[in-house]
């Protein structure tokens, strides 16, 4: 027994949503289309999607549903309740997980007043916390995106934040030294402590499996009402592994989302598709090329002959206290620095090859964001270092 659509989404996140808002542009019929999550709310960023999914023109919603197997020769996906629900084409958008300590041999992952930040359940349960903890101590765990993001909120709640992380710096996925100095020094002026260049080895967790205090591996203790934890992500491809290609530890696929089974697209966090201008295949974690895969692959559905490469200038960015960045292209190659480190305006730009391949600015006007994307995507030679680092931010502007 169960139930069969034409068109299924796995996956009930910003990829799917996107991909559902794509279909319904292009028109599907009543029952075509089916959305499955593990979740129970609909995707998020519901102010755009609402009109597509509230009044489903033909969108079966299966919330609160964990797929347990899939079956892409029977093209068959058997639900943990036991249903099994076929499809003539499968969207992959299961996204990504938070890796957890005990992945680094660490235990405590479940105390409490531990927390890990990837759906609206995680994202309502820090929130209770800090409400409870103004005035106290949160311990961050992770340099990346959510420890930055999350000490910000942190800190803006009056809360005690100290960060601990491996590397030397902040986001050394991605800022240069320079950069990410910029950024701990403003917020080590709003009290912010880091701990660099050691990680946690346990906790101490009180009779009511509480965390009490982290315990770092250079042998320091720090107290904690609340523990953030951002230690990276994983790809949800389980269901998939032994059936189709997988690569950067996602599901590859082509310039037109498909993977290694022609019925199959992926899209998302979880897809590794060609970018075109670096002529190489990349797994990116930003809702831009979650967005934008999702409706390439609908568009390749729906029209697959007229529908040309994905092409894509990767674009990351956030937004932290009143600071606000954006990122384009690839931070290979050199590092040309520019503007102003001491005010609030500054940037960089990375040359590989002799070709500009990427851009970052700090604190710029919508036109300087948008010359600095349109910049990156040229790739212009460039001969001269000195002379772009004294051009600065015209160099993007005049290209
Ligand atoms: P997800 O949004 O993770 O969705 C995956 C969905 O699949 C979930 O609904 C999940 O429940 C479901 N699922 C997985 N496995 C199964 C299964 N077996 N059965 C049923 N359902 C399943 N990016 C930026 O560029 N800028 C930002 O400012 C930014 N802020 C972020 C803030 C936070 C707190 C987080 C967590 C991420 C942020 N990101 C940001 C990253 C961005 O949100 C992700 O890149 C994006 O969500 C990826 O979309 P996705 O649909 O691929 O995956
Ligand atoms: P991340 O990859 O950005 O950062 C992971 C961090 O974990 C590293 O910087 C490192 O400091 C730390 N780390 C690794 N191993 C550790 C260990 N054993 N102990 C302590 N620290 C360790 O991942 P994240 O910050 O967890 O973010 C999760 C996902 O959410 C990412 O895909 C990210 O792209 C996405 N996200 C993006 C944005 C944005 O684009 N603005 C915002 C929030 C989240």
């Amino acid at each position: 027994m169960g139930r069969a659509f034409v068109y299924v989404i796995l996956g009930g996140g910003v990829a799917a949503g996107y991909a559902a808002l794509e279909f319904t542009k292009r028109g599907v019929s009543q029952g075509e289309l089916c959305i499955i999550s593990e979740e129970s709310v609909a995707p998020y960023e519901r102010p755009a999607l609402s009109k597509g999914f509230l009044l489903p023109e033909g969108i079966e919603l299966v919330l609160g549903t964990r797929i347990k197997s899939a079956d892409v020769r029977r093209k068959t996906l058997l639900t943990a309740a036991g249903e099994t629900i076929s499809y003539k084409i499968l969207i992959i958008a299961t996204g990504a997980r938070a890796l957890k300590l005990e992945e680094f041999g660490v235990s405590g992952s479940d105390a409490e007043n531990v927390c890990y930040l990837r759906d609206y359940n995680d994202a309502n349960r820090i929130l209770n916390l800090m409400q409870s903890c103004a005035g106290g101590n949160a311990v961050v765990i992770g340099g990346g995106y959510i420890g930055m993001e999350c000490a910000a909120s942190l800190v803006i709640n009056k809360i005690n934040v100290t960060m601990v992380f491996p590397e030397a710096h902040c986001m050394a996925r991605l800022f240069t030294p320079k950069i990410a100095s910029y950024y701990e020094d403003y917020y080590k002026s709003k009290g912010v402590q880091f701990i660099k260049g050691t990680v946690l080895s346990s906790f101490d967790i009180d009779s009511n499996g509480k965390v009490t205090a982290v315990n770092l591996r250079d042998g320091s203790q720090l107290p904690a009402d609340m523990v953030v934890v951002g230690i990276g992500i994983r790809p949800n491809t389980s269901l998939f592994e032994g059936q189709l290609t997988l690569d950067k530890g996602g599901i590859k696929v082509n310039g037109k989302l498909q993977s290694s089974n022609s019925s199959v697209y992926a899209v998302g966090d979880v897809a590794a598709f060609p970018v075109k201008l670096f002529g190489e295949t990349r797994r990116l974690e930003h809702v831009d090329s979650a967005r934008k895969t999702a409706r390439h692959a609908v568009a390749a559905i729906m029209e697959h002959e007229k529908t040309g490469e994905f092409d894509y200038l990767p674009f990351f960015y956030s937004r932290i206290f009143t600071m606000s960045w954006q990122f384009y292209g690839d931070n290979s190659g050199e590092v040309v620095h520019f503007g102003d480190f001491s005010g609030s305006t500054f940037g960089a730009y990375w040359v590989s090859k002799g070709h500009l391949v990427g851009s970052f600015l700090e604190g710029g006007t919508k036109e300087e964001y948008n010359a600095l994307a349109k910049a990156t995507r040229l790739k212009p030679a460039i001969e001269d270092l000195a002379e772009m680092e004294r051009q600065g931010l015209s160099f993007a502007l005049t290209v």
